[in-house]
């Protein structure tokens, strides 16, 4: 399986590529997520991306490109991969499809997790994660069973720096203005699969199983 999964900030993109990752035995790659272990570790990529991150903005093509192409590149993906957070602009979709047209890989689908704007800052603004094995929880709507612990391991949980109200907001300006765009670039190319993202996390997954015809 060669996917990406989209939708807006909160949507549940996450919380989905978990699932997926385990159920098809998929690496599951994460922008965002390498952006943040960049930032822990101090790297000078790290340095970079934490000033356009803080602000809810995008890290420059260039840098994005660069690093996604490189890890596709690892042996693990060629039994496929879930790319999450990545393409966020249409240049990075046409780089990332001239990558694939490079290497002979066809995507198997785009997943787009939809969920109406309204309730999605109230989803940022409480979502949790684990700083060990990263596990998303969200305070009300799936809390852990022990306050700011995880249930898999333990270990405490922790609110993104940039999940404040304000730069989610900001976030979501910005997925309008640059990433809405890839729903009808990929609907042309015929493999964009709509899921209904305002269910509960397994009727969510039990469609997109369904859309990737199981
Ligand atoms: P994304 O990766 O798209 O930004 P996440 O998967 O991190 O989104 O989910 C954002 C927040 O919403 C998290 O706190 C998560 O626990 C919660 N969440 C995810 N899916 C659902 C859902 N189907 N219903 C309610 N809350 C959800
Ligand atoms: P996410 O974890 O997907 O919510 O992403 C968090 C932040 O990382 C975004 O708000 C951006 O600042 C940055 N980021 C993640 N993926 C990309 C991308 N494909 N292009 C540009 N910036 C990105």
């Amino acid at each position: 399986m060669k996917l990406l999964i989209m939708g807006r900030p909160g949507a549940g993109k996450g919380t989905q590529a978990v699932n997926i990752r385990e159920y098809y035995n998929i690496p599951h790659i994460s922008t965002g997520d390498m952006f943040r272990a960049a930032i822990k570790n101090q790297t000078k990529l790290g340095l970079e991306a934490k000033s356009y991150m803080d602000q809810g903005a995008l890290v420059p093509d260039e840098v994005t490109i660069g690093i996604v192409k490189q890890r596709l590149l690892e042996d693990d993906c060629k039994k496929g991969f879930l790319l999450d957070g990545f393409p966020r602009t249409i240049a990075q979709a046409e780089a990332l499809d001239a990558f694939l047209n490079e290497n002979g890989i066809h995507l198997d689908a785009v997943l787009d997790v939809n969920v109406q704007a309204e309730i999605l800052v109230r989803r940022m603004v409480g979502r949790r994660v684990c700083k060990t094995c990263g596990a998303t929880y969200h305070v009300e709507f799936n809390a852990p069973k022990k306050d700011g612990i995880c249930d898999n391991c333990g270990s405490a949980l922790i609110q993104r720096a940039d999940d404040t109200e304000e730069t989610a907001k900001n976030r979501l300006t910005v997925y309008d203005n640059n990433t809405a765009p890839l729903l009808a670039y990929y609907n042309k190319q015929g493999i964009l699969k709509t899921v209904n993202g305002d269910q509960p996390v397994e009727k969510v997954f039990n469609d997109i199983k369904v859309v990737l015809g199981e």
